[in-house]
């Protein structure tokens, strides 16, 4: 299949290819994943996630399509919903910054394919430079981020953008030749728009690179049907379609998992 603009999201892209969402929906929950490759189930549109949908198709010259795919974002008369105002402040505040607007460029949204341990691929690039990899973040702030099995995290770790440096910097490789530095350019949504341009250090793309190469050809074959996709047990979509059939477990309550309480329905 040959990918464009128009079919990129498909489910029949997403049913060809991996991509580092994808993966990222495997790593969280396998079972809501398939439902998601199924068309069975959509991620939810929240407001933070549009503001920040919106930032991103700015830069990227597709405005007309996010306003299409979007419309509960603006008013009749084509105005941005207040909601949405910070919006157009964070897009007014970077280009104010002329070192971090340099970061954007060379080559916007590049289509590219490549094939990861056995596995095709497909990525958009928000900005492919000649020398360097750029993507652009829209963050609530830039405060480190507590998660229940790793500890304190920077947003990088705890979003996971580390994996999509590793990915997107192994697809240009393929492509190119070159393995070039991977940069997050970030901005707040805080009151007051904060502002930062971070490399995510080489041996941590590496360290993501290795470890995803070792689970992508499961996660393939759960895509084929190989293996029984896993429930998380705590996700939207397992909560959707849990079946109760038994009391929960008293102790169980204290250690949040739920997911031999549930069958699929
Ligand atoms: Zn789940």
């Amino acid at each position: 299949m040959t990918l464009t603009h128009e079919n990129y999201y498909s489910l029949e892209a997403s049913a060809a290819y991996m991509s580092v969402s994808q993966l990222k929906a495997f790593d969280e929950c396998e079972a809501a994943a398939m439902a998601q490759l199924r068309g069975e189930y959509k991620s939810m549109k929240t407001t933070p996630l549009l503001v920040g949908g919106y930032v991103d198709a700015f830069f990227a010259g597709e405005l007309d399509e996010f306003k299409e795919a979007n419309p509960e974002i603006f008013c009749k008369n084509g105005k941005l919903r207040s909601d949405y105002a910070k919006a157009d402040e964070i897009i007014e505040r970077i280009q104010r910054d002329d070192y971090f607007y340099s970061f954007f460029g060379g080559e916007i949204q590049p289509i590219i394919t490549s094939n990861i341990a056995g596995v095709d691929f497909k990525c958009k690039i928000d900005f492919l430079h000649d020398d360097k990899i750029v993507d652009l973040k829209v963050m609530r702030d830039f405060a480190p981020i507590y998660l229940p099995n790793r500890g304190r995290v920077n947003f990088i770790e705890a979003w996971h953008y580390d994996l999509q440096g590793a990915i997107y910097q192994e697809i240009v490789r393929q492509k190119t030749g070159k393995k070039l530095p991977f940069y997050i350019a970030a901005a707040t949504k805080e009151e007051v728009t904060d502002l930062a341009i971070i490399q995510v250090p080489q041996e941590v793309l590496d360290f993501e690179l290795e470890a995803a190469t070792e689970r992508i050809p499961y996660y393939a074959a759960v895509k084929k049907g190989v293996f029984e996709a896993e429930r998380c047990g705590n996700c939207n979509y397992c909560k959707s379609t849990k079946k109760l059939n038994a009391p929960m477990s008293w102790d169980k309550l204290c250690n949040n998992d739920f997911s031999e309480d549930i069958e699929e329905r």
